[in-house]
């Protein structure tokens, strides 16, 4: 970079002002909700602007819909910029971009790199960070894991966590309808819980007992179970083996349980003992693993993975009555995949799920850079809640002093109902908003440590779990594996596919380096080395 020693004149960039455009973005449903407006968010990026003394040129607005979810203004935008990056640079106008947050910016991973890519800077007024080609490599770092955990928020994986369910999860509450043999009621506080069902919970108890004989395969458990009327709950059907195997492997009848790949340890009231349960585990283990039992057996990988060759399903088969094999369907005609050993494909996703074991002094560094945000985003909350407060208690008043008048006969009773009518109107409108406030706060936080940890354990969970279990892991890490030739090609899922290729950068560098102190800051260079050749 040419500097010029010696300056007559002072610095020009100090009576020139920088030119930004604003970006802005809301769903059509926020929009109905108090600070998270059009309004709110352009009058935030105003006097942002204003502050940090940024001429703003435009402003590009995105309403989303459900009908509706494209981006027009986005695509405008980034026209906008590519246009500008391509002038001369003193015809150059704008290269900033003022936004609210990173989750109002990008939706996706790709967003991000068409962003990087235009080399502009973006300044996100509610995070306090300005990101630029020349930021530190750390910061670019947090501002892509901020992209990563919006993006999780917004695809299907996290519907679980919108509903609010992990945190139920996490307070030790079964986050979903109950299953057989609990009723969902309403605890204290209002808060959806399990207990036992008066009629079946005895009989879960009974099942667990026949079982735990140890003579009985689950077929017998069947037919017990319809002996003694136990039955599906809502529809009165009889429990299958399926159901019943579910049952008597599933670890909440004595009070802990599986959510999302994570055991829990519940709240509600059991219906059985560890003691018991661990003993139907034990029988079923020795069940499976001998000729009689193999009805009872669960098929790890089925539904995991389908063929490489022809995308056929892949399906297990017992050979010589102990060996389980999988392979292709072949539905589509002849296919040249070979049978494969269960414990080979088991072996390939044990090693591949070791790619997203995170260290444990790199979660907590994403911690509290997650942290720093959610600081602020509750400082806001608190602001909107106490406004809102305000609103209601004039609103109370308001009725409180009419109601005087009614009985004063200031005003006629019509009056008085109409008029109140359309206060308790406001009035419930104004706390339907507080609730709407006082939920899902500092989940999205909670939510991306259980992710973290659940992708740290995630390999060691694997190889203690039981095949179902095992099973719903795998669903919830990779989408579209395939295996073909004896070799699995695992497929992670979003944003687990990030994670790995990440951390495997991180634990090679961890390995090379010598100099430990900055190895931090060489794992977040990653995603700037993506647009430089490596050195
Ligand atoms: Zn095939």
């Amino acid at each position: 970079m040419r500097t010029k020693r010696f300056q007559a004149t002072p610095e020009p960039s100090k009576s020139l002002k920088t030119s930004a455009v604003i970006y802005i973005r809301v769903s059509s449903k926020e929009q109905q909700q108090e600070g998270f407006s059009l309004d709110a968010q352009l009058k935030l990026l105003m006097d942002y602007a204003q502050k940090r003394n940024l001429e703003v040129l435009a402003t590009y607005l995105d309403v989303e819909s459900a009908k509706c979810p494209g981006r027009s203004e986005f695509g405008r935008l980034v026209s906008f910029l590519q246009a500008q990056a391509k002038l001369p640079q003193d015809k150059c106008l704008c290269r900033t971009v003022l936004v609210e947050k990173t989750d109002r910016f990008y939706r996706n991973l790709q967003d991000l790199t068409t962003i990087r890519n235009l080399g502009v800077t973006i300044h996100l007024a509610k995070e306090s960070q300005v990101i630029s080609p020349d930021s530190k490599s750390h910061e670019t770092f947090s501002h892509g894991l901020n992209v990563l955990i919006a993006e999780r928020f917004s695809n299907n994986l996290s519907e679980e966590v919108k509903k609010g369910m992990l945190e139920k999860a996490q307070q030790g509450l079964w986050p979903s309808s109950a299953p057989v043999g609990y009723l969902n009621v309403e605890g204290p506080n209002r808060k959806k819980i399990i207990q036992p069902d008066p009629v079946r919970a005895p009989l879960i108890k009974l099942m667990f007992e026949f079982y735990a004989k140890g003579n009985n395969s689950l077929k017998d458990a069947g037919e017990e179970a319809s002996r003694i009327g136990l039955a599906h709950r809502k529809s009165g059907n009889k429990l299958n083996k399926s159901a019943l195997y579910d049952v008597l492997t599933n670890p909440i009848y004595y009070g802990d349980f599986h959510w999302m790949g994570i055991t829990y340890n519940g709240t509600h009231e059991p219906i059985i003992t560890k003691e018991l349960f661990d003993k139907v585990q034990r029988t079923m283990d020795r069940r499976s693993s001998c000729p009689t039992g193999r009805q009872s057996r669960d098929f790890q990988f089925q539904g995991v993975m389908t063929c490489s060759y022809c995308g056929c399903a892949m399906v297990a088969e017992i050979k010589k009555e102990k060996y389980v094999y999988y392979h292709c369907t072949g539905n589509k005609g002849k296919c040249p995949g070979k049978y494969a050993r269960e414990e080979l494909i088991d072996q390939q996703f044990a090693q591949s799920l070791g790619q997203i074991s995170i260290d444990n002094d790199v979660i907590k560094w994403i911690v509290s850079v997650m942290q720093r945000s959610t600081a602020e985003d509750r400082r806001q909350q608190e602001e909107q809640l106490k406004s809102l407060s305000q609103q209601k208690q004039r609103l109370e008043d308001r009725l409180d002093t009419m109601y005087g008048d009614k009985l004063d006969n200031v005003i006629t009773e019509d009056d008085y109902k109409r008029r109140s009518n359309k206060f308790r109107g406001e009035l419930s409108d104004i706390k339907f908003k507080m609730e709407q406030l006082g939920q899902g706060k500092g989940e999205n936080i909670d939510s991306a440590v259980r992710l973290l940890e659940l992708s740290q354990k995630a390999a060691s969970l694997y190889l203690k779990q039981i095949p179902s279990e095992k099973r719903e892991l795998l669903n919830l890490v990779y989408s579209n594996s395939t295996f073909g030739s004896g070799e699995l090609r695992p497929n992670f899922r979003k944003p687990f596919d990030l994670l790995a290729v990440t951390n495997m950068e991180y634990q090679r560098q961890k390995a090379t380096s010598h100099g430990k102190s900055d190895l931090f800051e060489k794992w977040y260079a990653r995603q700037d080395s993506n647009l430089r050749p490596t050195a």
